[in-house]
């Protein structure tokens, strides 16, 4: 059992079990979707191992694009940096400011085009570090925040997409805080949990990811930043088009800590089981379209190897379908495995007729049905989700 990382409670409600399917491995895991009954907070528990949690991160090369920065996250990067500016009062380009989880730099470029000239990124990989500075001319430190000593502070801090992944959270937080001045900033982007069940989700189950282990609402959140002496200055929901979901701007001020007791979170475990409802729902007219393919034994080849493969697989009768192959463009998965069939380039494809694909990707759903159209004058073949 995971206590809670916000108000170290343990007594816990289970809202839902997530299973997933680890690729290369054939072996499923799982995490629960719980809610503390003392703060509200929603999260996930008993969670898979670090090692685990790293093979995944590892196989399915997550968080590196050399090649392309997807559209939608350029998108939610350009929001990020637009709230930014128009909340921050006083931010200048000789402004010091730390990225934490910068990957390869595609959010600092943006501080850098704007003539932002101290600018830094703190990603815990040497390739990251090696793809910033080649591709961006942005400096990024290898090491994780324990093992960051930079012997001076930053005017702003921000964390993009990281703080849903971590676990040892308070740790997180006050590190953060040493390494601000008093009124020193600190931006979070994180999905927006309290939008979780606003509407109906386009891809089941989306928001819980094997890496998406905390489900933060700005209660929650104050909960969690309030005791290291952070106020909140500005915040918003942000819609993401790509994503089909909305993501939690927060910028915080950084001052004389005061030990205020947490609000309870009334929002997120109501918006979150509303998401597990309508997900559930969604899963049930996908886990019809598997059946069909599973009773008739039909060819397929499924065009989608990530995220949403891995938890069909765990949840629908996929395994029982007659699965020739996967295709996926991500280079890092061709010669890997999912059920045991191997995971190949789209080119693999070239005039084999036999099969039907089956489309798992919502967000890249239109796009594989040009090119399975354009690029491989593929029939009426194709089920999508
Ligand atoms: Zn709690």
């Amino acid at each position: 059992m995971r206590t809670c990382e916000i108000c170290s409670g343990h007594r816990l409600r289970q809202l839902h079990r997530q299973t997933f399917l680890f690729p290369g491995t054939n072996r499923t895991g799982h995490y629960d979707v719980v809610t503390c009954e003392d703060c509200g907070f929603t999260y996930a528990s008993d969670i898979p191992s670090r090692a685990e949690q790293e093979a995944y991160y590892e196989a399915s090369g997550r968080h590196l694009h050399a090649a392309h920065v997807p559209a939608g996250l350029a998108e939610a990067h350009r929001a990020f940096y637009d709230f930014i500016v128009a909340n921050h009062p006083n931010l200048a380009t000789d402004s010091a400011i730390l990225d934490i989880g910068s990957s390869m730099g595609h959010f600092l470029n943006l501080f850098k085009s704007a003539g932002y000239r101290s600018i830094l990124g703190l990603e815990p990989s040497s390739m990251a570090s090696t793809l910033a500075r080649d591709t961006y001319g942005i400096e990024v430190i290898p090491a994780t925040l324990e093992d960051f000593h930079p012997g001076r502070q930053f005017d702003l801090i921000t964390l993009c997409g990281v703080l849903e992944h971590l676990t040892s959270l308070h740790d997180l937080v006050s590190g953060i805080g040493r390494l601000l001045p008093d009124r020193g900033y600190l931006f979070i982007a994180v999905p927006d949990a309290a939008s979780f069940g606003e509407r109906e989700p386009r891809e089941p189950f989306l928001e819980f990811a094997l890496e998406h282990i905390n489900f933060f609402t700005d209660q929650s959140l104050d909960n969690l930043l309030r005791p290291h002496g952070f106020e909140r200055v500005a915040s918003l929901s942000q819609w993401n088009d790509f994503y089909a979901n909305r993501y939690l701007l927060a910028l915080y001020n950084h001052g004389p800590i005061e030990r205020p007791a947490p609000v309870r979170d009334e929002s997120g475990t109501d918006s979150v089981a509303r998401y597990i409802d309508m997900s559930n729902a969604r899963l049930a007219t996908i886990a019809g379209k598997v059946d069909a393919l599973a009773d008739t034994g039909t060819p397929i080849v499924i065009w989608g190897a990530g995220s949403l493969a891995s938890r069909l697989c765990a949840t629908t009768r996929l395994p029982e379908c007659n699965i020739l192959a996967f295709v996926d463009v991500n280079p890092q998965l061709h010669g890997q495995t999912l059920l045991g069939r191997p995971i190949h380039p789209p080119e693999w494809l070239d005039g084999r007729r036999e099969a039907t694909v089956f489309i798992a990707s919502y967000v890249y759903g239109a796009e594989i049905r040009q090119a399975l159209a354009d690029k491989f004058h593929w029939g009426d073949a194709i089920v999508t989700i």
